[in-house]
């Protein structure tokens, strides 16, 4: 729901794209960080698309990667969740996901594409690079172990890109996974009905628990 403006403050849209397997305090953290920093009205968490494989493995299921960003995000009046990339055929382009938003949301609205400052220095290697910087101002987060190296943003219009220290967290979504799969706790690195969701479902267990009828 959008809150009502003035007309002389424009909308502030956070875009928080990610893969979200699953999601973990670093990324709620990073969002409420930058939301706070920027004034941001609203962050919409957008989970990415389904086919592609991500370093060699397979990727859980859109619908439970949606279900633990909206789990995850529920209880803040300002997060929301956006279907546009996992309802979208195909791989999920950062330029795809902007573009919808923009269009959904009108043209009075201003995207912030908050990003890790590891996924930030791929994007900054793209082509189309320029088309990107139109749709949206970037804030890259540096979280532990992941230096920007400065020559990277050197060519960047610096009006458009903003790099930003977030409280550090050394939470990646592998290391949730892999804590899992070793039977090691998730507690409190993801939220509680996070951790609830992931047992439920027999997420990311080396053999797989599907208790469904007739699986
Ligand atoms: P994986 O380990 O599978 O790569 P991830 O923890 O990096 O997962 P993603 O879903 O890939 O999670 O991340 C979505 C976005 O959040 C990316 O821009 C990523 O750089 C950023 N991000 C991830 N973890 C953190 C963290 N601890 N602090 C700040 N930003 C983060
Ligand atoms: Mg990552």
């Amino acid at each position: 729901a959008r809150r009502p403006s003035s007309p002389d403050r424009r909308y502030r849209l956070g875009v928080m794209g990610g893969t979200f397997d699953p999601i973990h305090h670093g990324h709620l953290v990073a969002a409420s960080e930058v939301a706070a920093v920027f004034g941001l009205d609203e962050v919409v968490f957008v989970p990415t698309g389904q086919p592609w494989q991500k370093a060699d493995r397979r990727v859980s299921a859109a619908e439970d990667r949606y279900l633990m960003t909206v789990i995850a995000t529920a209880s803040n009046p300002r997060f929301t969740v956006s279907r546009v990339d996992i309802d979208r055929p195909g791989e999920t382009y950062t330029v795809d996901t902007l573009r919808d938003l923009q269009t959904e949301r009108g043209a009075d609205v201003d995207l912030y594409f908050i990003t890790g400052a590891d996924a930030l220095a791929q994007i900054l290697t793209w082509r189309g690079v320029g088309r990107l910087f139109e749709l949206a101002h970037f804030v890259g987060c540096t979280r532990p172990g992941v230096e920007l190296h400065e020559p990277s943003i050197e060519n960047l219009p610096a009006d458009r890109i903003t790099l930003m220290e977030v409280p550090a967290l050394a939470i990646s979504s592998t290391a949730c996974r892999e804590r899992v799969m070793i039977d090691e706790p998730i507690w409190y690195l993801v939220p509680d009905g996070i951790v609830q969701y992931i047992a439920k479902r027999g997420l990311y267990r080396a053999v797989s628990h599907d208790h469904r009828a007739g699986q």
